[in-house]
């Protein structure tokens, strides 16, 4: 027999089948989806694959495969990664890594982790058994007796633990276990992500009449065992979660397991410690601040099916669950949800195709549905059920616009309109708290000479240098270039230096200074960075009486702040600006989500939002929260100018060290695209990307609009097999079908 193997590496012409004979004694071993190390080539090392199919003979003399190895993938996993090679425009060994335990990849097998395990000490007899004989001195060392009695109590202590507190040494813990009286049991350690924590357990609360018809609905489908994709489209606060909570019940009733998606940044400890109240710890975390060791902890208790719940970000969907009954995205408008990386995927179709193999339904859950997700929701391809009261009847809260453009006329050159200045003045004398949001960081967003008009720019990227006033230095937020803060400029050697565009740190400073008596605590990436103190600002500022929250991005998903009752937006503008033609719906979304952080409990809440645009629809609509006559506004906009859910985009980008090359290459495919004549296929002309070089590489790009489908697939292979082709040095292509950044 002979089996067709796929070598686990990302060079592009490896991404093929290579055949290899089967020994005859591991017949039964070996099937689609085990992991084989295989002679190759003339690498002295064995390489790692996956066996993709099995057939009786080859056309070719064939090695034989030297192993097999553990971590097999099951053949559902090896087709989807088969799929999604050809869907997303990379090797299939790039998709198979998605799905081994964490950790475990690579070529070098022997870095992988092992499954630590750790000595733990019991009881072998019944205590009155050992205080009798302690009592007729049968056991009379004290140290023995010391031990006994702290492990009386303790049992399943690690070996080391109790010998440190019983002041004893092995030779102690030998002899009792010599003697039968404890047991040393060689266990696997389990990293527990929840080991600190004493949850107090609750109930489910009754369902409102909108909550139990969205239940039945979805329940309907999880008892009929079929596929039905839903969207529980509610405001925040409108009990979302709790209907996901009592569904996820339904199917661990039934014996099976769900998986729930949220985005990265609001996979906060509250949000799980709400599923840890409802269904203890039988609930797996997968998250990028685990350790690896602790995701490959939580990947085996997933394989072993003693997880019941999975809450993950993006490629948790890959997790090997056993039985899945239900899938959830919560946020599903949220750009976490796609890949920037290479298999460029977004969850929500992985998850659909799952649901589909499956036979399950998919729930997709937000405030601020994606577009095309509302669309099709409105063409019944997708079941609508909708929330339109906040559970706890809390209110939501009243938006103000400010027009920043007469604030400038009357004089007021502050970050701060006198309407917010007045508003925060009056929250804090009530000490209730606030929220200001502005999604720039560092200080101001441009430095520039006013005598001459030079700009200070990245000398690796077409970025303007953004001063930070912490460490005066100035920053690219791209590829990370610093340099010493200027004062002086470089070309007309001019005084005259102005600082523009501010950030969070320079909202901070004025915020300081206008009210000097009022605590501030910042949160951006600048001062998110050891592990856990994005939760440990949130804390302090729950907690310690912080007055003022200042941040971008991050403070706006999924936290509940009860004595919030003001929030302000600086520049609602900043996502409008945006050459991207998701910048209304990115505005759109930012301001609902960032309000519904105002009065979340019985405190009413009030939004202040300044604006240089207080006409365009995205920030009018957000005022009232209203999100129908947005999709209205925005869906008839979309469908004017071809864009989607009316298309798919498909970015063809090229980058290279040299210029002259990126632009040439770019020219040949557009051309190789449209001489294949490709029937309703908008192709655009080659041309250098919003931000065209980045890193030392010039970028250039040509953008297809069209009905992404097979033919549109064989087209992209077909240029892609030219581009390999012509083997230009340094030159890397990538191709991103609705990428969820146009720059
Ligand atoms: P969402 O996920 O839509 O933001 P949540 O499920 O977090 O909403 O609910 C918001 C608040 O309302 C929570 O404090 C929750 O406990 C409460 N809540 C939800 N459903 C009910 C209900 N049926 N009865 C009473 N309170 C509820
Ligand atoms: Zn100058
Ligand atoms: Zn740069």
């Amino acid at each position: 027999m002979i089996a067709e193997v796929i070598i686990n590496s990302n060079v592009k012409k490896l991404n093929r089948k290579f055949d290899y004979n089967i020994p005859e004694d591991w017949k039964d071993r070996v099937h689609v989806g085990t992991r084989v190390l295989v002679p190759f080539g003339n690498a002295k090392n064995l390489q790692e694959g996956f066996v993709i199919s099995i057939k009786d003979s080859s056309n070719y003399t064939v090695k034989e495969i030297a192993k097999i190895d553990q971590g097999e993938l099951t053949e559902k996993q090896v087709n989807l990664a088969i799929l999604m090679a050809n869907r997303y425009f990379c090797n299939i060994s790039d998709c198979i890594k998605l799905m081994l335990p964490p950790g475990t990849t690579g070529r070098n097998t022997g870095s992988r982790i092992k499954e630590k395990t750790g000595q733990f000490v019991y009881l072998q007899k019944n205590w009155e058994e050992i205080e009798s004989d302690i009592e007729e001195k049968i056991i009379k060392s004290p140290k023995q007796i010391r031990f006994l009695n702290i492990l009386n109590g303790n049992e399943g202590i690690h070996i080391l633990d109790i010998e440190a507190m019983s002041d004893t040494s092995r030779v102690i813990t030998k002899s009792l276990e010599k003697n039968g009286y404890i047991q040393v049991i060689e266990k696997k350690i389990e990293r527990n992500p929840f080991k600190f924590k004493n949850i107090k357990r609750d109930k489910k609360l009754t369902l409102t009449e909108e909550q139990m018809n969205a239940f039945n609905a979805v329940k309907k489908a999880i008892d009929e065992k079929r596929f039905e994709e839903f969207l529980l489209y509610g405001v925040t606060g409108s009990g979302k979660t709790e209907v996901y909570l009592q569904l996820i019940e339904q199917v661990i009733n039934k014996e099976k397991t769900a998986i729930m998606l949220v985005p990265e940044i609001s996979l906060t400890p509250q949000m799980v410690d709400r599923f840890l109240a409802r269904f203890g710890d039988c609930i797996s975390v997968l998250h990028s601040k685990l350790s690896i060791g602790e995701r490959y902890d939580q990947w085996q208790k997933i394989k072993e099916g003693r997880a019941k719940i999975i809450i993950g970000a993006r490629s948790a969907i890959f997790a090997p669950i056993k039985n899945i009954g239900l899938i959830l995205i919560d946020e599903e408008h949220d750009s976490s949800y796609k890949s920037d990386m290479s298999p460029r995927y977004h969850a929500k179709d992985i998850a659909r195709f799952l649901a589909k193999e499956n036979n399950i339904p998919l729930i997709l859950g937000s405030a601020t549905p994606e577009i095309t997700t509302f669309y099709k929701a409105k063409n019944g391809e997708i079941t609508l059920l909708t929330l339109t009261k906040r559970a706890n009847n809390s209110h939501l809260p009243s938006v103000n616009i400010v027009d920043l453009r007469e604030e400038l006329a009357v004089g007021n050159r502050s970050m701060i309109s006198t309407a917010l200045h007045k508003k925060i003045e009056e929250n804090l004398k009530e000490k209730k708290q606030i929220i200001l949001f502005l999604n720039r960081r560092g200080y101001s967003t441009f430095v520039m000479c006013r005598e001459c008009g030079f700009t200070a720019k990245c000398k690796n990227c077409n970025i303007t240098l953004t001063y930070h006033k912490d460490e005066n230095k100035l920053k690219c937020h791209y590829c990370g270039f610093e340099t010493k803060n200027i004062t002086t400029c470089p070309i007309c050697k001019s005084k005259n230096v102005r600082y523009f565009g501010g950030g969070t740190q320079k909202l901070e400073t004025e915020i300081n200074k206008l009210f000097p008596s009022a605590t501030t605590i910042r949160m951006d990436i600048d001062t998110v960075t050891k592990k856990n103190s994005h939760e440990i600002i949130l804390n302090k500022f729950k907690e310690e009486d912080i007055d003022i929250l200042i941040g971008t991005q991050m403070i706006v998903k999924g936290h509940h702040f009860p004595r919030v009752t003001l929030v302000g937006v600086i520049a609602a503008d900043s996502s409008l600006n945006i050459e991207d033609y998701r910048a209304n719906e990115r505005t759109f979304q930012i301001l609902t989500q960032v309000a519904g952080r105002a009065g979340r409990e019985n405190l009413p809440g009030e939004v202040i939002i300044q604006t240089y645009n207080p006409n365009n629809f995205s920030i009018s609509y957000a005022k009232n929260q209203d999100y129908n006559s947005f999709y209205k506004a925005e869906i008839s906009l979309r469908e004017k100018l071809n864009y989607p859910p009316f298309c798919d985009i498909i970015v063809i980008g090229v980058s290279s060290k040299i210029e002259k090359n990126v632009k040439e290459v770019t020219q040949k495919l557009a051309l190789i695209l449209k001489r294949q004549n490709i029937k309703n296929c908008y192709i655009s002309e080659p041309i250098p990307s919003p931000i065209n070089k980045i890193n030392n590489r010039y970028r250039w790009r040509i953008v297809m609009k069209c009905n992404f489908n097979s033919n549109i697939i064989d087209k992209i292979n077909d240029m892609l097999q030219y581009y390999y082709n012509m083997k230009v040095k340094n030159t890397r292509i990538v191709i991103d079908v609705n990428p969820s950044n146009m720059l």
